[in-house]
């Protein structure tokens, strides 16, 4: 149940949330200018960056230690 990269692939609008061609400039729904995508989907990659480098689950050790 993981469909987040098809999601990514598309072009969503930040004000409706409409699904638009990837080329689409502006929302077809509302008429946002969807170059907005552009931006956010960097500040979305830097923020999984971030929390990739924190560690969520101290209980459980990410890398298994080699015999
Ligand atoms: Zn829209």
């Amino acid at each position: 149940m993981c469909f987040r990269p098809a999601e990514i692939s598309m072009n969503k609008c930040p004000a409706c949330g409409a699904v638009c061609k990837p080329n689409a400039t502006e929302c077809p729904a509302c008429g946002a200018e969807m170059s907005i995508v552009m931006i956010d989907n960097e500040a979305q990659q830097a923020r999984f960056a971030a929390e990739a480098n924190a560690p969520k689950a101290p209980a459980a050790p990410a890398a298994p230690s080699p015999k």
